[in-house]
């Protein structure tokens, strides 16, 4: 974890607010990975849709992993950023048509998750092009409701109970089906969803001669509060080993194993630094309001996320409890009545675990500027985003009035 007073340094040279990530701790995320799955025939794909700047597709895709996508766009910035096609996975979700396509032209990964655009695909690409295809396993698994996407009710993959009718397409157009997907969610930190997870597929593999990956998607979840633990990897990497072993050998024939971490590569490298604008007590509660909201970090209030947070300005002085709240607008809480280190207007407050999911779901809501983004590698401190100027928010509005 990066110290306070290498954030203050950032704070005072970069200003705030900032988000910086810390390349090492990337690194050894991606490790402990590796290093739990290396008797699997295990690949990596990291979620890129987590945090996507170039600098950080690159810098991961250095490591040896490569990168899933989820609109064309991110295979674009992943092809941009150096990532070979075969490095880059499309998992794609209610897209068009055309989608697909495009990124076939570009020699990526596929994983389709409709029926009716498998058929499309079979008419266009016939038995030419491997496919994946993203199956819904009717698991309820992760934090909570909106971040679980492989229950009954979800809208993501194809129901597995839609065998026949894949089975219908795949033999029409005599479609190579290379690969079976699921993501069932994220925040998992129970092995056995995993398990799970690999069951519903190896009851499948029967039916797909091409068959050569099973991809169990990304979701493994990371430490948010100062008691989480953390996540097992050894654990599910070995009880999937043992799966793989005792249901998936039979036939003599070795399956890829394929993870897609987003999260778990990217949260905790990442600090999103602010600054007290005004504290406010109302009697019943004390404000510490930052020069930041979910504008810049919508996670708490989009999914009640628990961000910590530390006033890495004030170290010594007692502990009070304060409501740390934004400038926007409306509503923008970001921790209710959180024991900090005594605030006063100026000091820095940093959020912890801003690496995924922040950034990345910033807006220009009440046309407030998205913050830079500086990645520190090898002793350096880079920036690979620069803070947004006033003209960025005119940029693409036409003046006709
Ligand atoms: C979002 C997503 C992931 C990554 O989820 P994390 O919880 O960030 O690990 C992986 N695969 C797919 C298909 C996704 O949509």
């Amino acid at each position: 974890m990066l110290s306070h007073t290498k954030l203050i340094e950032l704070a005072e040279r970069f200003d705030t607010p900032l988000y910086v990530y810390d390349a090492e701790k990337i690194a050894e995320q991606y490790r402990k990975l590796s290093t739990a799955f290396s008797a699997c025939n295990a690949r990596f794909f990291y979620a890129c849709k987590a945090l996507t700047n170039i600098n950080i597709l690159a810098y991961i895709s250095s490591l040896g992993c490569g990168i899933d996508c989820s609109s064309i766009n991110e295979v674009k910035l992943a092809l941009y950023a150096g990532v070979p096609p075969q490095k880059i996975l499309y998992t794609s979700n209610g897209i068009a048509f055309e989608e697909i396509a495009e990124a076939a032209q570009s020699g990526v990964h596929i994983n389709i998750d409709s029926l009716s655009n498998l058929e499309k695909f079979g008419k266009r690409f016939g038995n030419g092009y491997g496919v994946g295809v993203r199956l819904r396993p009717n698991i309820l698994a992760g934090g909570n409701l909106k971040i679980s996407t492989g229950h009954e009710k979800s809208k993501f993959g194809i129901p597995i109970d839609q065998l026949d009718g894949l089975k219908q397409i795949v033999s029409q157009f005599n479609i190579k089906i290379t690969a079976l997907h699921i993501h069932t969610g994220s925040d998992i930190k129970d092995a056995d969803v995993f398990v799970q997870g690999i069951k519903v597929l190896s009851e499948l593999v029967s039916h797909f001669p091409d068959l050569t990956v099973i991809d169990l998607g990304g979701g493994f979840k990371v430490p948010y509060e100062p008691e989480d633990e953390e996540t097992d990897i050894a654990l599910i990497a070995k009880k999937l080993a043992s799966y793989v072993d005792s249901h998936l050998s039979a036939n003599g024939k070795k399956y890829e194993l394929w993870f897609e971490p987003g999260k778990y590569l990217v949260s905790e490298c990442g600090y999103l630094l602010t600054q007290v604008n005004v504290i406010k007590d109302n009697g019943a509660q004390v404000f510490a309001g930052v020069n930041s909201g979910l504008n810049h970090l919508i996670r708490p209030m989009m999914y009640d996320a628990y961000h910590h947070i530390a006033n890495i300005s004030n170290t010594h002085a007692d502990e009070k409890a304060y409501t740390v709240t934004g400038y926007i607008c409306e509503t923008d809480t970001f921790a209710t009545n959180r024991l900090l280190h005594e605030v006063r207007e100026g000091d820095y407050l940093v959020f912890y675990n801003a690496g995924a999911y922040g950034f990345e779901m910033s807006s220009n809501y009440n046309s407030r500027l998205k913050p830079a983004e500086v990645l520190l590698k090898d002793g350096e401190a880079l920036v690979i985003r620069k803070r947004d100027e006033f003209e960025d928010l005119l940029k693409s509005q036409i003046k006709l009035l």
